[in-house]
């Protein structure tokens, strides 16, 4: 069975073919400067006719299209709800119809988090697992939870979905989504310059002198070379996230909890923190949840969205 799938990220959309659950053939899209999502679906359908033909793929060969996206979903109805940022017009749109329409393809849609979550268990560190939190460490913090086998949802389709809004900080930073001091915007790339730039003693650290503003991968290289504002935020950031995973597993009771996305691009300097972290003070009286890096990485949300189809 042949899958179209499409991720939609805050800088990139990314696209693949899927044969049989295995990817086929892949492509990125550039998406800087984009207003909304509308005027990107006529070249996202392009996009995606001009993948499969290249693998000597028709449309009607194709069962069907997964699509992943940044915000609230309603995966039932194929919905956006809401989005905090990026694609403001989303919810207006009926993306099913237009995937009809444009392709042919009837349209399965998925928070990018949830669908992360259902690829790693697909097909990476989650495999063989039913009890599953996964926390994506990137532009913002994504979460998805996974109870007894089945993605959790709640009454308005955002449960399990808002780790990276759990608040840290009462009297913290101001959240895009309205929150006060929520994880996301006391440690995640977005808020990222925003603290450096407000940190006592930032304008004498090696970060103040990059040409641009320091991400993760910046801020652990600096760390690691001994630079003291760098250290300070980084473990910072760091306890953060550990108390965030701590909080995750005490709302959703995992068997194993997952971090992903572009920040584990330095997992070395992350995962035994959090590891150590949750098992010193996760309340777990049975044992240890397992603390495992997502195998996947970017591609992890393509390959849950072609398990859409059954
Ligand atoms: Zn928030």
């Amino acid at each position: 069975m042949n899958l179209l799938v499409v991720d939609l990220g805050g800088s990139h959309a990314s696209l693949a073919l899927f044969t049989d659950g295995t990817p086929r053939a892949s492509r990125r899209i550039e998406l800087a400067g984009a207003r909304g999502l509308e005027p990107l679906l006529p070249s996202l359908a392009e996009a995606l006719g001009e993948l499969a033909a290249g693998e000597g793929v028709s449309l009607s060969a194709c069962a069907g299209l997964g699509f992943g996206f940044p915000g609230l979903v309603d995966a039932v109805r194929g919905r956006v709800l809401a989005t905090n940022a990026k694609f403001s017009d989303a919810h207006a749109l009926d993306l099913s119809r237009w995937s009809v329409e444009s392709l042919g393809l009837p349209l399965r849609l998925e928070n990018d988090a949830r669908a992360a979550l259902l690829g790693e268990r697909a097909a990476g560190a989650a495999r063989g697992f039913d009890d599953v939190v996964m926390m994506t460490l990137g532009t913002g913090i994504g979460g998805s939870a996974m109870m007894g086998g089945e993605l959790l949802r709640g009454r308005h389709h955002q449960a399990g979905v808002l780790g990276g809004h759990m608040p840290v900080h009462f009297y913290g930073r101001r959240c895009t989504c309205g929150g006060v001091g929520c994880a996301e915007a006391e440690a995640s790339t977005w808020a990222l310059a925003d603290l450096c730039g407000s940190w006592p003693g930032y304008e004498r650290s090696t970060l103040a002198g990059l040409p641009t503003a320091p991400d993760y991968a910046d801020l652990f290289r600096a760390a690691a070379q001994g630079d003291r504002v760098a250290l300070q935020i980084r473990d910072r950031s760091l306890a953060i996230w550990g108390a965030t995973a701590v909080a995750l597993i005490h709302a959703y009771d995992p068997e194993v909890l997952l971090l992903g996305g572009g920040v584990m691009g330095s997992a070395d300097a992350v995962l035994p923190v959090i590891q150590r972290h949750v098992h010193l003070h996760a309340w777990t009286p049975w044992g240890r949840v397992e603390v495992r890096a997502g195998e996947l990485g970017d591609s992890a949300a393509l390959h849950g969205l072609a398990t859409l189809f059954p």
